[in-house]
C-alpha cells in the first residue's frame, strides 16, 4: 500500500481536484499509517458522471448476465488471490482480528460477487397468461447509477453486499467506503478493473459524510439507487435526502438484537453462539446479542459458564493469528463505548470486564447482569463487547422483553422444544430469528430489518427487485 489511497473514478486512481487528503489511523498502533483522498461535491460528481456515461454508452448494461457474470467471477478470482492484501487492509484500517478477516470476510465477499452473478443469470422473469387474449410478462432492467455508502464494521464484506448484486443486475456503481475504512475499497476497484470490467462501472470516492462525499452522493440527482448501511440516525438523514429526489433507498441500520435461552436449550450450544453472537468483531456487529434473556432455572449455570467462556476469549493484537478480539475501530467509537461502560448504573453488577484501564482501545468482553430495563445500556445500540443478561420466568415474558425495542434486525432463540421454536420465531418483531444458531446465511433469503432497523431486503431476489426496474410487457396475441 502507498501512502495515499486515491478515488478509483473512470478507471484512473486520482487524488481530490483540491488536493485535500485526510488521515487514515491503525486503532491498534493509533498512529496514522496512510493518507487518503478526501473527496466532496466535485469527487461524487465526476464519479456520477462517469458512472453514468458507462451506464448509457458502454457496455455494460447491455452485455448479458452471463458475459457480466464471468467477468465478475474473474473479480471473485481476483479476491482470493488477493485475499492476504484485503485482509491487511481491513485489519489495519479497523482492528478486526486478521484470522477473521481472512478465512470469513473476504471469503465471503468472494462468496457474495459468486452467488449475486449467478443468481442473476439464473434468474426466470415471470409470465402472467391472461384470458383476454394477451401475454403479460416481466423483465428486471438495471436502475442505472447506485450510490453505495457503507459501513466500517465489515468494510468488504459489506461493500460486497451492494456491489456485487448492483453490478450482476448491470448497473453501475459510486461506492463511498467509510471514512475509517477506505483501504479495501480501492483495492476492489484496482481488482475489479483487472478482472476486465469497464472503467466507470465500479467508482470509489473516499471521504466523509455530511458535507462531504455521502450528502453530495445521496443528493445527487444523477443517482438512480441508494443504498446505506450504517446508523439508524444517519440512516433518516439519507432518506430525507433520497426522498428529495424520488430515488428509492435500501436502509440497513443498527440493532439490538435480543437472545434468548430456554431452560430446555442444549447449553453448549447456547453457550457457544451467545459468546460469538455478543463478541465476534469486538461486538462492533449490527446483529450483535447484546440483551441476553435466561431463564430462570438455568440462569446460574448459564452465566458462570458464559463469563468463564469469555474471560477465555484471547484479547489483542489484531495482527496476532491467535486474536479473537482487537481494539475497537477508531478513537471516537472507543470513546463511546467507554462512555455507556461509565454510565451502567449503580445496582447493576459487572460480572466481567467493565471500563478499560490503560490508554489502548481495547474494550475487554464485559458481561452485565441486572441492568435496569430502561439504562442506556440496555436501550442502546452500543457495538462494542458488551452484554447484558436478564432472567425470565415464562415465554411470554421473553417474547415480551425480546420486542421491547424500536430496534428489530435479528434475534436468536436457544430451545430443544420445536413447538416453542416456531412460536417464538413467529412472535419475534425482527427481520431474521435463527434457532439455536448465529449468523448463518443462506443468500437467497431476505436479510433486513424492521422499525429502526431499516427498510427494505437484501438477497437473491429481494437484491434484484431493488437493483432492477421491474417492467411489465402485455402484448396482444
Ligand atoms: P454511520 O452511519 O456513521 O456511517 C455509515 C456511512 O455513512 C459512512 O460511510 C459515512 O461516511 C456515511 N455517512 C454518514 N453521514 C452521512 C450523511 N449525512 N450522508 C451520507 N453519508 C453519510 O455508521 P457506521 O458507524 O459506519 O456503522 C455502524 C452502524 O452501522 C451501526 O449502527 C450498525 O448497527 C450499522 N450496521 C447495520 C448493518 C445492517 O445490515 N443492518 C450492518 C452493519 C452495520
Amino acid at each position: 500500500m502507498s501512502d495515499l489511497i486515491p478515488h478509483v473514478i473512470d478507471g484512473e486512481e486520482v487524488e481530490s481536484a483540491s488536493g485535500a487528503r485526510f488521515d487514515t489511523v491503525d486503532p491498534w498502533t493509533r498512529s496514522t499509517y496512510a493518507e487518503v483522498a478526501l473527496g466532496g461535491a466535485d469527487e461524487a460528481d465526476r464519479a456520477v458522471t462517469a458512472a453514468r456515461r458507462a451506464f448509457d454508452e458502454g457496455p455494460w448494461p447491455r452485455m448479458g448476465a452471463a458475459e457480466r457474470g464471468a467477468l465478475i467471477h474473474r473479480l471473485a478470482d481476483l479476491i482470493g488471490e488477493h485475499a492476504d492484501e484485503l485482509a491487511r487492509a481491513d485489519t489495519r484500517d479497523m482492528g478486526k482480528p486478521i484470522t477473521d478477516a481472512r478465512t470469513k470476510d473476504v471469503p465471503r465477499t468472494a462468496q457474495n460477487f459468486r452467488f449475486f452473478a449467478d443468481h442473476a443469470r439464473l434468474s426466470a422473469g415471470d409470465v402472467f397468461p391472461m384470458d383476454t387474449g394477451h401475454h403479460a410478462y416481466s423483465l428486471f432492467q438495471p436502475a442505472g447509477v447506485v450510490a453505495a455508502i457503507a459501513p466500517w464494521n465489515f468494510p468488504l464484506m459489506l461493500e460486497s453486499w451492494k456491489v456485487a448484486p448492483a453490478l450482476a443486475w448491470g448497473n453501475t456503481v459510486v461506492l463511498k467506503p467509510a471514512e475509517d475504512t477506505p483501504a479495501s475499497a480501492t483495492i476492489l476497484a484496482r481488482l475489479a478493473l483487472e478482472a476486465g470490467l469497464p472503467p466507470g462501472v465500479l467508482n470509489v470516492v473516499h471521504g466523509y459524510g455530511p458535507d462531504s462525499a455521502g450528502a453530495a452522493l445521496t443528493e445527487h440527482r444523477g443517482v438512480d439507487r441508494v443504498t446505506f448501511t450504517g446508523e439508524s440516525g444517519t440512516g433518516r438523514i439519507i432518506a430525507r435526502a433520497a426522498g428529495a429526489n424520488l430515488t428509492p433507498v435500501s436502509l440497513e441500520l443498527g440493532g439490538k438484537g435480543a437472545n434468548l435461552v430456554f431452560d430446555d436449550a442444549a447449553i453448549d450450544n447456547a453457550i457457544d453462539w451467545s459468546i460469538k453472537a455478543v463478541f465476534t468483531n469486538a461486538g462492533q456487529v449490527c446483529l450483535a446479542g447484546s440483551r441476553l434473556y435466561v431463564q430462570r432455572g438455568v440462569l446460574d449455570e448459564f452465566v458462570s459458564r458464559f463469563v468463564t467462556a469469555a474471560e477465555k476469549l484471547v484479547v489483542g493484537d489484531p495482527t496476532d493469528p491467535a486474536t479473537q478480539l482487537g481494539p475497537l475501530a477508531s478513537e471516537e467509537h472507543f470513546i463511546k463505548v467507554r462512555g455507556h461502560l461509565e454510565g451502567i448504573p449503580a445496582g447493576a453488577r459487572v460480572l466481567t470486564g467493565g471500563p478499560p484501564g490503560d490508554d489502548s482501545w481495547v474494550i475487554r468482553p464485559t458481561v452485565v447482569l441486572d441492568a435496569p430495563l430502561d439504562s442506556r445500556i440496555v436501550r442502546e445500540e452500543v457495538f462494542g463487547p458488551v452484554v447484558t443478561v436478564h432472567p425470565f420466568d415464562t415465554e411470554a415474558e421473553a417474547v415480551a422483553s425480546a420486542n421491547d425495542t424500536s430496534y428489530g434486525l435479528n434475534a436468536m432463540v436457544f430451545t430443544e422444544n420445536l413447538s416453542r421454536a416456531h412460536r417464538v420465531s413467529a412472535a419475534l418483531n425482527a427481520g431474521t430469528v435463527w434457532v439455536n444458531c448465529f449468523f448463518v446465511r443462506d443468500l437467497r433469503a431476505p436479510f433486513g430489518g424492521v422499525g429502526d432497523s431499516g427498510i427494505g431486503r437484501e438477497g437473491g431476489t429481494f437484491s434484484r427487485e431493488f437493483f432492477t426496474e421491474p417492467k411489465a410487457v402485455v402484448m396482444q396475441i
